[in-house]
C-alpha cells in the first residue's frame, strides 16, 4: 500500500504576539514547524506502516524551499519520500490554486492508495484544501476522521461530529482529513534525523507537474485577500477583592448590570 500525506509549513500560532501600540502581528522569530494537524496524519500512516512494513509513505507539501526542513522532519519520523512543489508560480494561491497544484502533484506521484491530509492549517484555518484534492483526483472524501482500519481495497473510519462520530467503509483510492483526536505523533529520534539529512528530496516545478503558470498560484485563484488587519484587544480584567460573600454579590451585581444573569420563573 502507498499513502501519500499532504504536510503544510505553518508559523507555530502560539507564538505570534500582537504589537500593542501598533497592532500589528510581530512575525519576527516566530518559528515555522509542521502543522499539527498533518503530524497526526503522519502518525496514521506511520501506525499503517507499522502493521504492514510493505506500506510506503510520501510526504508531499506545496511552499517555499525552506519547506524542506519540515520535509526532513518527516522523512525523520519515518516517511519513505518527500515531494516539494515549489515554484514562483504557485505563489498567492488560495486553497482552489492550492488544491490544483496539490493534485497534479500527487498524480506525478502516482499509484497512490490514501491520501491522507489534515482537518485545517493553523495558519489559513479554511479546511478546505483536503476536499477540493479529493475533488480534483475524483476520489471520495471522509473528513474529521479520529480512527482508521485499513484493509485490501478499502478502509473503515470514525468520522468526529460534534455530538458523537460516523462509522464510514470507503473504497481505495480514497482521501481523509484527520484530526488531532486520532493519536500522538511520534517524536524523531536522533539516528533518523542523520539518515533524514541523506535522503533525497524531489522537487517539481510547474512543468514537472504538467501546470500551465496561468492555471496556477495567483492567477488561478478566484478569491483574493482585500485587506488583512489585528482583530480589536480585549479590555483589561478587573480583578475583585474582599471576602468570599462580597466577591460573589459584586460578580452578580456586575453580570446583572450587563443584563448576562437570566432571572427564574
Ligand atoms: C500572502 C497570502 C495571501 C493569501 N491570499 C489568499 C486569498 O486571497 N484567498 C484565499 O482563499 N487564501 C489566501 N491565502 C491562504 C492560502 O490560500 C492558504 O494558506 C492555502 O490555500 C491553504 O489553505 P489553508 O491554510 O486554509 O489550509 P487548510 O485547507 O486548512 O488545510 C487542510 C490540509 O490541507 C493540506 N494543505 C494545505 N495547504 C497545503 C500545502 N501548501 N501543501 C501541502 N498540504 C497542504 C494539509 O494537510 C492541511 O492540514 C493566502 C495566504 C497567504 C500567505
Amino acid at each position: 500500500m502507498k499513502i501519500l500525506v499532504c504536510v503544510k509549513q505553518v508559523p507555530d500560532t502560539n507564538e505570534v504576539k500582537i504589537d500593542p501600540v501598533k497592532g500589528t502581528l510581530i512575525r519576527e522569530g516566530v518559528p515555522s514547524i509542521l502543522n499539527p494537524d498533518d503530524a497526526n496524519a503522519l502518525e496514521a500512516a506511520l501506525q499503517l506502516k507499522d502493521k504492514d512494513p510493505d506500506t510506503k509513505i510520501a510526504v508531499l507539501t506545496m511552499g517555499p524551499p525552506q519547506a524542506t526542513y519540515m520535509l526532513r522532519e518527516c522523512l525523520a519520523m519515518g516517511a519513505d519520500e518527500a515531494y516539494l512543489l515549489s515554484d514562483r508560480a504557485f505563489g498567492g494561491a488560495d486553497t482552489c490554486a492550492t488544491s490544483t497544484t496539490i493534485a497534479a502533484g500527487i498524480k506525478k506521484v502516482g499509484n497512490v492508495d490514501l491520501v491522507f491530509a489534515g482537518r485545517q492549517a493553523i495558519d489559513g484555518d479554511t479546511a478546505q484544501v483536503g476536499p477540493q484534492v479529493a475533488q480534483r483526483l475524483n476520489m471520495p472524501v471522509v473528513t474529521y476522521v479520529k480512527d482508521i482500519k485499513a484493509e485490501t481495497g478499502k478502509v473503515t473510519v470514525q468520522r468526529q461530529m460534534e455530538d458523537g462520530y460516523e462509522i464510514i467503509e470507503v473504497q481505495t483510492p480514497c482521501l481523509l482529513t484527520c484530526v488531532k483526536e486520532l493519536n500522538e505523533p511520534r517524536y524523531m529520534s536522533v539516528g533518523a534525523i542523520v539518515d533524514a539529512y541523506q535522503k533525497e528530496i524531489t522537487v517539481w516545478g510547474h512543468d514537472q507537474v504538467e501546470l500551465d503558470p496561468k492555471d496556477c498560484g495567483l492567477n488561478a485563484s478566484p478569491t483574493q485577500v482585500f485587506r488583512s488587519f489585528t482583530p480589536p484587544q480585549k479590555g483589561k480584567g478587573e480583578m475583585l477583592s474582599g471576602s468570599v460573600g462580597e466577591i460573589a454579590a459584586a460578580l452578580v451585581s456586575k453580570l446583572n448590570e450587563k443584563h448576562l444573569l437570566k432571572k427564574e420563573g
